[in-house]
């Protein structure tokens, strides 16, 4: 069994618009922007990331906004609702906030015990405030929402699955023990993780697949702490068959993929060297950064981009 992954690292998702994305999960979410860059197998396409102070594995939201896109359709075989853990009684604030700014889709539910606000994102992406403990986390507030209110990162994620069984699985295999099950979800939690810790299987064997678009979970990343812990995973993952892609350099962390049985993209991210490698963490997401390979095209690049208000 694997004993490296320690929960989220990130969690990346597919927009239309990059300054309703942007403003979206600055203005109303209160996240900081802790990076902008550029698809590195697209750079005509931004990517951008939102996370705390400095972006924190297991706090890190990304996207990449592709302007005139369709949305996805909601179904089986997707992260169905990324989670952020918020702290406990302020549900109350973020309703207002929420329907104050627009936002649709505000559902107050309970689940596994834990006060839930689910929301759409922008682009209809499926979203829930779930109140938790700060486990050591603290809330960015440079953009508005307080301490009192503000995300900690993630709390976990829910898939979607037709049929759960290989996915439960493999999370055991990840080093996921399996906790409660309400209805048709089962949750898994890893232990000594980084408070981005939950993962619930809801299994739905009748709804139709997904298709990805705006709006969409495009992958999910777990956090391993070096490049040799990184090793380690892609050994055991490979010696039971996953076919996984070698490693690849995404500047602020190493990154290696595997498709699930359920469907879901899955990586596998280091928290080394961290957003804060190439830039001062009073500056963080402000100027665009570009690998260094697209260095010398740095002036087409920024001339096909949309500006993006800050
Ligand atoms: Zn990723």
């Amino acid at each position: 069994m694997i004993t490296d992954i320690k929960g989220l690292h990130h969690v990346t998702s597919m927009a239309a618009d990059a300054n309703e994305n942007n403003a979206f999960f600055t203005k109303t979410l209160g996240l900081r922007r802790v990076k902008k860059t550029v698809n590195f197998d697209a750079p005509e396409v931004y990517h951008l990331y939102y996370g705390d102070e400095i972006g924190t594995p297991g706090s890190v939201m990304t996207y990449f906004p592709f302007g005139r896109m369709p949305r996805g359709t909601r179904g089986v075989g997707e992260v169905g609702v990324t989670e952020f853990a918020v702290p406990k009684g302020s549900l109350g604030f973020w309703k207002d906030h929420l329907s104050g700014k627009g936002v649709t889709g505000l559902a107050e539910e309970t689940a596994f015990g834990e006060n839930r606000l689910s929301f759409d994102g922008p682009d209809g992406d499926g979203f829930a405030l779930v109140e938790s403990d700060p486990q050591g986390r603290t809330p960015w507030t440079g953009n508005g929402v307080s301490e009192e209110a503000g995300v900690f990162g993630f709390r976990g994620a829910r898939f979607r699955l037709q049929d759960a069984a290989a996915t439960g699985e493999l999370l055991t295999y990840m080093g996921y023990q399996k906790a409660e099950t309400e209805g048709d979800v089962t949750r898994y939690i890893v232990e000594g993780g980084n408070a981005a810790d939950t993962i619930d299987l809801e299994q739905a064997p009748t709804a139709g697949a997904a298709n990805q678009g705006a709006g969409s979970v495009h992958h999910i990343a777990f956090a391993v702490e070096d490049r040799a812990a990184q090793l380690r995973v892609r050994e055991a993952l490979m010696q039971t068959g996953y076919q996984v892609t070698p490693v690849i350099d995404r500047d602020y962390f190493w990154a290696i993929y595997f498709r699930t049985p359920g469907g879901v993209l899955f990586e596998i991210a280091t928290n080394e060297p961290g957003f804060d490698r190439d830039e001062d963490t009073a500056h963080l997401g402000e100027a665009l950064k570009l690998p260094t390979r697209y260095e010398p095209h740095r002036a087409k690049i920024e001339a096909n981009l949309p500006e993006i208000a800050a």
